[in-house]
Formats: C-alpha cells, sequence, structure tokens
C-alpha cells in the first residue's frame, strides 16, 4: 500500500489530521512530557504528536482503530523500544495492562464522535492517570469547563469536574487540520483529584441525580427527581425548585448525600 493510500482520512474514524506546527508545539509544550513519563496517546493517526513524544518519554503506547494507520506507525517507530502500538478500539482497551511503576499521562487529539464516552470509560481508570491533554471539538471543551449558571454547563461538566481540575489551554481553528473540521477545536487539561474534594457517600446515587436531573433541564429538581424520590422530598434540607443547572458540583454532592441518608443507597 502507497502512503498516499495510507493518508486517506478516513471520516468514519473522525480523522482530522494536525498539520500545523505551531500548534503541535503548542500541545507539546502544554504536555511537557519529561524522560520518567509513561503516557498512552490515544489516535496517533499519522504520528503528528507521536513523534514529538517518542523522544521524550519513559514509555509510550499508542492506540489506533485504523489498521492501515497501524501499519504505518508500526514500520515508521520500530526502532524504538519504548514505543507500543495497540490497534484497538479505544473503547474497548483494558487500562490495567499498562504495567507501570508509576501514573500514566494520557494525551490525544481524539476523535471527536467518541470523546464523551472515552471521557466517561477514563474517568473509571482515574486513579492511574495523573494528567489527560485532549483536543476536542471547542463545544465539548465549554461543557467541560463550565460553572453552573453557564450556558454549556450540564451533565458532562458535573461528572468531570467532580474527578477532575479541568483547564481550557488553547483554541485551534480548522486550518490546522487536514481536512478541516468545520468547527473550531480547543485542547483541555484534566486532573483527576486524589481525593474528590466533595465526595458522594453513595457514588450511584450522585450519577443517577445528575442524570435524572440534566434529562430535564428546564424542569425543577422536584419535578425531575420524582422516580428518585419515592417517598417525596420532605426530609431534604433543598430548595427543589432550582433548576439543575444554577447547582454547583458541591450542591449536587450535598444533594445525593442528603437523598442517600433519607432514602438508603441504591
Ligand atoms: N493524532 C493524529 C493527529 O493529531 O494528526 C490523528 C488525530 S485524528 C483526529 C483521530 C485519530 O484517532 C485517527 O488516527 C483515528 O483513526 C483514530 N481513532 C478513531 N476512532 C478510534 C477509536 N475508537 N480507537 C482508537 N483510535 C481511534
Amino acid at each position: 500500500m502507497t502512503e498516499a493510500n495510507y493518508r486517506r482520512p478516513r471520516k468514519r474514524f473522525g480523522q482530522n489530521f494536525l498539520i500545523d506546527n505551531a500548534i503541535i508545539d503548542g500541545i507539546i509544550a502544554a504536555i511537557n512530557p519529561g524522560d520518567e513519563d509513561d503516557i498512552v496517546e490515544i489516535g496517533p493517526g499519522e504520528g503528528a504528536l507521536t513523534k514529538r513524544l517518542i523522544n521524550r518519554c519513559h514509555r509510550l503506547w499508542g492506540i489506533e482503530i485504523d489498521r492501515d494507520l497501524a501499519a504505518l506507525l508500526r514500520d515508521r517507530y520500530s526502532g524504538h523500544e519504548r514505543f507500543n502500538l495497540i490497534c484497538q478500539d479505544v473503547l474497548e482497551v483494558e487500562f490495567s495492562q499498562f504495567q507501570t511503576a508509576g501514573m500514566l499521562r494520557i494525551a490525544g487529539n481524539l476523535p471527536y464522535n467518541i470523546s464523551t464516552p472515552l471521557l466517561f470509560k477514563l474517568l473509571t481508570s482515574k486513579a492511574r492517570i495523573s494528567d489527560m491533554h485532549f483536543m476536542l471539538q471547542k463545544e465539548v471543551v465549554d461543557r467541560l469547563v463550565a460553572k453552573a449558571g453557564e450556558k454549556p454547563y450540564g451533565r458532562l461538566s458535573v461528572m468531570v469536574q467532580y474527578h477532575c481540575t479541568v483547564e481550557s489551554l488553547m483554541t485551534v481553528p480548522p486550518a490546522a487540520f487536514r481536512p478541516q473540521p468545520k468547527v473550531h477545536s480547543a485542547v483541555a487539561r484534566l486532573q483527576p483529584y486524589n481525593r474528590p474534594p466533595f465526595l458522594a457517600e453513595d457514588y450511584a446515587m450522585f450519577e443517577n441525580l445528575v442524570n435524572a436531573a440534566f434529562q430535564q433541564r428546564r424542569k425543577t429538581l422536584r419535578n425531575s427527581l420524582k422516580r428518585l424520590l419515592p417517598a417525596g422530598a420532605a426530609n431534604l434540607d433543598f430548595d427543589l425548585a432550582a433548576r439543575p443547572e444554577e447547582l454547583s458540583v458541591e450542591q449536587f454532592v450535598d444533594l445525593a448525600n442528603q437523598m442517600s441518608s433519607a432514602y438508603g443507597r441504591l
């Protein structure tokens, strides 16, 4: 197969390759990889980030679903002992397979179609992850960093901010990619807490509460939570006339903790 064949971007895999060196440098500077770092890169593609990471880490795993690109990367980096390529759907990858002495760092210019399920999957491995740097659609990054009362604030903001500090580092225009996406992108840094600052006593209750609340974001909490509050909400010291988008992460945790004390665990 020729290089030209390898490199025809596949829309179904969300392939928008980074071609702007200043942006690539900016992402690498933000990651600031070091000799001790064990890094997992999601969707290395043609290697725009890989080639800058590979000499600045202890180990680098690339997870690439596209077999042609995986073959290209294996060919190109076969001489690098520290590099391993896993040709698999990242949503099916078992992160416990990465044997490391310390924590993992995760990075990638993510395929946009899987970004939300991927973030939720990574949160389940957060105890092993020191940080994550991702290029995402700007609209997704806006949701990740949004605070209560802001328009993009929703389930994703609450669930990710429960587990991590989140920063938006830079906005990236469509011209930085080939082919150009229709929308702007942005780079986010997520750093999981060792221990969340506001701790849900029953995590399943917290998750269900946040899901139920944002399924009907225009409704008051009292209305959306009828299913979760079988006996009514009489025992709760909480303003249930509020709408979900007005509640901070701390308030969601407080409400979930009151619900589990009043009604037991789920
Ligand atoms: N890192 C490269 C860059 O910045 O130019 C490519 C980024 S491109 C937006 C996304 C990459 O993720 C593609 O190489 C694509 O084939 C790969 N990909 C898409 N879906 C994937 C999945 N489910 N698991 C692993 N890789 C995936």
